[in-house]
């Protein structure tokens, strides 16, 4: 019989995890890792901070140095996209023409930032997603450059905080009128954006980019109220979409990600898992379908479906992935953590600390129950709240445990 074979396409966080998983879980038959970036697996969040801001070496946040990845025993395809997935037929195509046939294939590709429609092809424009963006910018950022950031979300706060940082002239312009409201609502949102006031960066809220004018650069940007904001850099940070485009013609059903049952396997598609960002899945423990943009859901949902393949292929049931979803961001010297599931329109209650304080652990409340905690430079305590989680508390029980930890 033919040894088993995993495709994994995508060779970044969820993917290596997967390996990393497939292989810790006793699985000893052949694995290929397919990635459309030329570089071993490296780590992103650096690179909107500490290498952005010249801190770090590029050594500092490889995922798997060559010799890690050689232990893994696996076949690495880098530098080359996958174009098609042939779901019957069990076969991934790559640019180029090669097919590589599987028994399990796991879809990795994470997302691509999504761009300004209308805009022109001028220099100095950038989104940010991989090294390359970041080494770009960078270099841009040592001209002393007027800074303006598009989207006040983790890209554009972060950016922001770097480039501030660094003495420069720093504007975003964020379309809603609260910022970063989408994510965790009116109250909290601004209080986390007050980070950027407090460090002289000019906020213009409410107004839409209409275009940006140049010749051959970018000298500014046109917003929708007729008014221009003077640039020498301008970065993109508007969210970003599922990359699936490879996957058109598969007839997998996507819907903003690939859409998963709750082992994170793709439904009507036997062999296809998928993990990360490309990810839409039900998390059974907030009862609710999640596609998450973070690093620790593309790590734990990477390390979920490698142990599920293991597990399917030595004849056990995979296990519903259902994690607490938690991110992190640093801005200036903030911490900012967010466990749970926030929606913009939960009830807020600072819990510990307060916001004018910049120290604080707010609790979040949907439905009678703590749907999310939101720290700012209070790490030891808001962590607390990613294991109270895990039981889904009432907020009262939520409440109990901060009057304690306070
Ligand atoms: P990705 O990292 O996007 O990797 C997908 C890989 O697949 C890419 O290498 C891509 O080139 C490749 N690929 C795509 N299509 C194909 C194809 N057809 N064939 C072959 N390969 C393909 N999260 C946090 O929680 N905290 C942070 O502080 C934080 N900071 C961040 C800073 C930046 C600048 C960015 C961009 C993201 C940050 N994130 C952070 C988010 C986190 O990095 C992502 O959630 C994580 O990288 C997702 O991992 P992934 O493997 O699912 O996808
Ligand atoms: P994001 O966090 O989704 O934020 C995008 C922001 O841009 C939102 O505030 C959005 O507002 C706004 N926006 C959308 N269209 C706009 C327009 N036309 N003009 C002005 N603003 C507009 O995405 P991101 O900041 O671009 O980050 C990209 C990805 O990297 C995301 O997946 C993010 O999670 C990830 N990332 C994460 C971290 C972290 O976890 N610390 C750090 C960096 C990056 P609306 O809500 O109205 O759409």
């Amino acid at each position: 019989m033919p040894e088993h074979h995993v495709v994994v396409v995508g060779a970044s966080l969820a993917g290596l995890r997967v390996v990393q998983s497939l292989r810790s879980k006793g699985y000893d038959g052949r694995i290929t890792l397919v990635g459309d970036e030329p570089h071993l697996p490296y780590d992103r969040p650096p690179l909107s901070k500490q290498f952005l801001a010249g801190d770090w070496e590029r050594d500092r946040f490889e995922l798997a140095p060559g010799e890690m990845l050689g232990g893994f025993d696996v076949e690495l395809r880098l530098g080359g996209r996958a174009t098609d997935l042939d779901v019957a037929g069990r076969v991934v195509t790559l640019h180029g023409g090669e097919r590589l046939s599987y028994d399990d294939v796991v879809v990795a590709t994470g997302a691509s930032p999504r761009q300004l429609p209308d805009t022109p092809d001028l220099e100095g424009v950038y989104t940010l997603r991989t090294i390359d963006d970041s080494i770009a910018i960078r270099d841009e950022l040592g001209k002393a450059p007027r800074v303006v950031v598009v989207g006040a979300g983790f890209i554009g706060a972060e950016v922001a905080a770097t480039a501030r940082t660094k003495g420069l002239d720093v504007t975003i312009l964020e379309a809603l009128p609260v910022p970063l409201s989408r994510g965790l609502g009116p109250t909290l949102g601004p209080a986390v954006a007050a980070l950027h006031g407090d460090h002289g960066v000019t906020m213009r809220l409410g107004v839409g980019v209409d275009g940006m004018e140049g010749s051959g650069r970018v000298e500014r940007v046109v917003l929708s109220d007729g008014s221009t904001v003077d640039a020498d850099l301008v970065v993109v940070g508007i969210g970003v979409v599922a990359e699936t485009s490879w996957l058109e013609a598969s007839g997998l059903e996507l819907r903003d990600g690939v859409v998963c049952d709750a082992m994170c396997r793709a439904v009507g598609a036997p062999g296809v898992w998928a993990a990360g960002d490309v990810a839409r899945w039900p998390n059974q423990l907030f009862g609710e379908e999640m596609r998450l943009e973070h690093w620790d859901n593309a790590a734990m949902q990477g390390m979920a479906v490698g142990a599920s393949i293991a597990a399917s292929v030595a004849g056990d049931e995979p296990a519903p992935f259902a994690p607490v979803p938690f991110v992190w961001s640093e801005q200036y010297d903030a911490m900012i953590q967010i466990l749970g599931r926030p929606h913009a329109t939960d009830r807020v209650e600072v819990a510990i600390g307060s916001f004018e304080e910049r120290s604080f652990v707010a609790l979040l409340e949907r439905d009678g129950l703590l749907s999310a905690a939101v720290g700012m430079n209070d790490a030891r305590r808001t962590m607390r709240f990613r294991n109270l989680l895990r039981s889904r508390p009432t907020f009262e029980e939520a409440t109990a445990l901060a009057a304690e930890l306070a």
